[in-house]
């Protein structure tokens, strides 16, 4: 058989990797060193106790044939479509139905799955900086083009600059489908409700579809800044939301996410007749997807109960008071700082004018802390490196004090 050489116009994905090589090669050769890891962009807390409890109580019901649950389904199990239904949207006066939320194993699955439904010859339009995942999966499609200087030729990119704030304004140029990431990851910057009504005017100028992806949904506290872009007049008939667990409750190892698809919103067959897009993705999870654990869901709907709901916010308010001491303490120690207000991640550059990996360098070998060095998320994250609160707060602390010192 011949392969999708898609996979081989892929660059390898240097980033984590070489970080994390970096690092090991650093630690070998300074043994008694205490690196402070700041790169970490998996949560540190352990699950919510509310969703333990509901998960042991799921792992007996396997174990009793009264009980037992098989294989669920495709779309998830109705007690937590409904829960999300009612504590994601109703509760917050969008309208969302159950029937519209799919429930998956996360939202990295969701976002790389969902080119199944919309067509090969798509402009795609994505972010620089960005979440990588856009990108390749779109590559491996199909839809890249040939990379040319490194960037897809049937790509159009959204630069997010510092003129910008890092948020970018829709192009002249038409797109079909637009990957837009709010509080985005990496730069940690979320769109305010009319930038975002720019973007939706947009798409249904343009007949294109938002795949919006709000997995930092949780950590808006801002007033103003929606957390779902169906908060938007219109958005239903231009955009899906993939939201995850992850780093809302801890799921990162636990596994479970959601996508929403509108019954309103619909694309075009070649003879231009419009088609649902629910009933396509329905279609390709019923045929791919035998559905996310049983457990893991339980786990997930009590995060919709009142202790839940406690729990799940206690922890995201232990990242953001990490995240507000990382950006206090870095725009006092002369960097220019960016997100980190309704996110857990800090995008910064320093006043010292170096590149990614040469920052990324110093603050290893001057004060032991690593970050993630912001080229590796796209050309326009030259210069700037990313910090997340998903430390303990007492390391956060330190390595804030490591960083006061070396920039003195
Ligand atoms: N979207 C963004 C922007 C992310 O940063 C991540 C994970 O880091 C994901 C999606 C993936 O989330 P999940 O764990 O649900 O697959």
């Amino acid at each position: 058989m011949l392969i999708n050489n898609n996979f081989e116009k892929l660059p390898e994905s240097y980033l984590f990797s070489t970080v994390a090589a970096k690092l090991r090669e650093f630690k070998e050769a300074n043994p008694s060193a205490d690196v402070i890891r700041m790169d970490i962009g998996d949560v540190t807390l352990p699950i919510p106790a509310s969703a333990l409890a509901a998960m042991h109580r799921a792992v007996d019901d396997m174990a009793d044939k009264t009980t037992f649950h098989g294989y669920g389904p495709e779309q998830g199990y109705a007690f937590l479509r409904d829960a999300i239904a009612e504590g994601d949207y109703r509760a917050r006066g969008v309208d969302i139905r159950s029937d519209e939320i799919f429930i998956s194993d996360g939202a990295k699955s969701d976002l790389g799955n969902l080119g199944d439904i919309y067509a090969a010859g798509n402009v795609v339009a994505v972010t620089d900086p960005g979440y990588p995942v856009y990108v390749d999966s779109n590559v491996i499609d199909g839809r890249g083009g040939e990379l040319v200087g490194g960037r897809w030729s049937n790509f159009i990119y959204l630069d997010c600059t510092e003129e910008n704030g890092f948020k970018p304004t829709p192009p002249e140029a038409h797109a079909d489908v637009v990957f837009l990431c709010s509080p985005a990851n990496p730069t940690g910057v979320a769109f305010t409700r009319s930038e975002l009504e720019a973007w939706v005017a947009y798409a249904r100028r343009n007949n294109a579809v938002i795949i919006y992806d709000s997995a930092y949904c949780a950590y808006v506290t801002s007033p103003g800044v929606p957390r779902s872009i169906y908060e938007i007049e219109g958005a239903r008939e231009v955009a899906i939301e993939v939201r995850s667990f992850s780093k809302t409750a801890g799921f990162t190892g636990l596994r479970c996410g959601y996508t929403v698809v509108p019954d309103t919103l619909c694309g075009f067959d070649p003879e231009g007749r419009k088609v649902q897009l629910r009933k396509l993705w329905n279609r390709r999870q019923t045929t791919k997807f035998n559905g996310a654990s049983y457990i893991i869901q339980r786990g997930a709907e009590s995060l919709y109960s009142e202790q839940g709901r406690a729990e799940t916010e206690q922890n995201v308010a232990y990242y953001l008071e990490n995240t507000r001491i990382i950006r206090d303490s870095v725009a006092k120690a002369g960097f220019k700082v960016f997100g980190g207000t309704d996110s857990p991640y800090v995008w910064m550059r320093s006043p010292r004018g170096e590149g990614s990996w040469e920052l990324f360098e110093k603050c290893l070998r001057e004060a032991n802390i690593s970050c993630t060095p912001g080229v590796g998320f796209g050309a326009n994250g030259e210069g700037y490196i990313r910090l997340t609160g998903f430390n303990t707060r007492e390391k956060t602390v330190e390595a804030m004090r490591r960083l006061a010192a070396m920039m003195k």
